[in-house]
């Protein structure tokens, strides 16, 4: 592979599909770019930015930011990117965004998380956090010592918006409607790879291997 390759990849998978895991450990191994739509839309918030100022109100309500906004914000990133080979996380999510990004870059591969829903709204909503110190507790895997309570300062938990149970079904409603034909087109396409599973651990490996057979040159030492 010479250094003139392109690797331009998207991952996707439903809300709480494992996807910012899997994310995370393919950046850690492959000099790849990573960017996440959601957190460069968290940033924005944070910074009350004009764009975060409207993305809030839409992911509050489990809604997907309006495509123009998104679709604008994601291109100009993009553009500023360093590296060639580079790893989209949560964009495109709907088939325009899809062909607005064909027109200005190709997709190599598309990494398609397949995880059932049932798993996914049973993980989602088992998410509670500190609001103020912002520590995460997790009803399966993490419980806090008293049910809806932190640890250490005795205050009440909370569910982040999106996670609680109506927001949830709502994120995944979406995902069906918007996002499933995203995949069909990338299929269209011969691109789309679909790895299935319902734990993130299990699903990994079979990611890493197609990866490495994809980008043995672009491996971290
Ligand atoms: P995520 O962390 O990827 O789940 O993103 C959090 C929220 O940001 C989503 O529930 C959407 O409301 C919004 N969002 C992220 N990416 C997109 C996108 N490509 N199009 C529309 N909305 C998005």
């Amino acid at each position: 592979m010479g250094s003139r390759m392109l690797f331009r990849a998207v991952i996707m998978g439903p809300p709480g599909s494992g996807k910012g895991t899997i994310s995370e450990r393919i950046v850690k191994l492959f000099a790849l770019q990573h960017l996440s739509s959601g957190d460069l839309l968290r940033v924005n918030i944070q910074k009350k930015t004009e764009i975060g100022l409207v993305a809030k109100s839409y992911i509050d309500q489990g809604q997907l930011v309006p495509d123009d906004v998104i679709t604008k914000l994601i291109l100009q990133e993009l553009n500023n990117m360093g590296s060639n080979h580079w790893l989209l996380d949560g964009f495109p999510r709907t088939v325009p965004q899809a062909k607005a990004l064909d027109n200005v870059q190709q997709i190599d591969t598309v990494i398609d998380l397949n995880v059932p829903f049932e798993t996914i709204r049973d993980r989602l909503t088992a998410r509670w956090i500190h609001s103020s110190s912002g520590r995460v507790y997790n009803t399966e895997f993490n419980p806090p010592k008293v049910k809806g309570i932190d640890d250490l300062t005795g205050e009440p938990l909370i569910q982040r918006e999106d996670d609680k149970p109506e927001t949830v079904t709502k994120r995944l409603k979406a995902y069906e409607a918007l996002t499933r034909p995203v995949l069909e087109y990338y299929r269209d396409k011969g691109v789309l790879k679909t790895f299935s599973g319902t734990e993130t651990n299990k699903i990994w490996p079979h990611v890493q291997a197609f990866l490495l057979t994809k980008l043995p040159d672009v491996r971290k030492e």
